[in-house]
């Protein structure tokens, strides 16, 4: 059977544009307004010889804090539910947001792999400021740029043994 992997993290880290490479297709709305992405959306993808499905979540609504707080949350107990791997993506321009920290809770409750995709790290500098996010407490993590490209074949390589 293939694997289910969910695409999780609050809005605008670059879970579409992620999902977009892997997907190899532009079936996920890209836009830098939050909240954009109001469906869940699935797609299939192939690495290392291995088919598996992808969830892009973001099924946002616009409202109040509390409501978006809300719904992601939602999002990411339907992704844990129904995925065999999440990846979990946050933000290095952004840094931690009280919000990761609510999604990094949830995760490191889950018995399933979960991996950390420290996004935009479209360069060399970046890299570095990427070693905060070891205190979301979920272990090691992958820099990647959705953008160009880079690092996201060691992520997928990393993910595609878990399965
Ligand atoms: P989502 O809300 O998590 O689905 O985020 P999107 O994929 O819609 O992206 C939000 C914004 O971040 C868009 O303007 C993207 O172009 C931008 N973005 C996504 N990935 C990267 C990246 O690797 N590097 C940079 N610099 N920007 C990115
Ligand atoms: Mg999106």
């Amino acid at each position: 059977m293939n694997s289910i992997v969910a695409i999780v993290g609050r809005p605008n880290v670059g879970k579409s544009t992620f999902f977009n490479r892997l997907v190899q297709r532009r079936e996920a709305i890209v836009d830098s307004v939050s909240g954009v992405t109001r469906d869940r959306h699935y797609g299939k993808s192939d690495w290392n010889g291995k088919e598996f499905s992808v969830i892009d979540t973001g099924g946002y609504v616009v409202g109040s804090d509390d409501i978006f707080e809300g719904e992601i949350r939602k999002q990411v107990q339907l992704a844990i539910d129904e995925a065999d791997i999440i990846i979990f993506v946050v933000d290095v321009e952004q840094g931690i947001t009280p919000m990761d920290s609510e999604v990094a809770k949830l995760l490191r409750k889950v018995k399933k792999p979960v991996f950390t995709a420290v996004n935009k790290v479209d360069n060399a500098m970046r890299a570095a400021d990427a070693v905060e996010f070891y205190n979301l407490g979920l272990g090691d993590y992958h820099t990647i740029s959705s953008i160009n490209g880079s690092g996201t074949g060691e992520i997928l390589d990393a993910i595609t043994d878990a399965m």
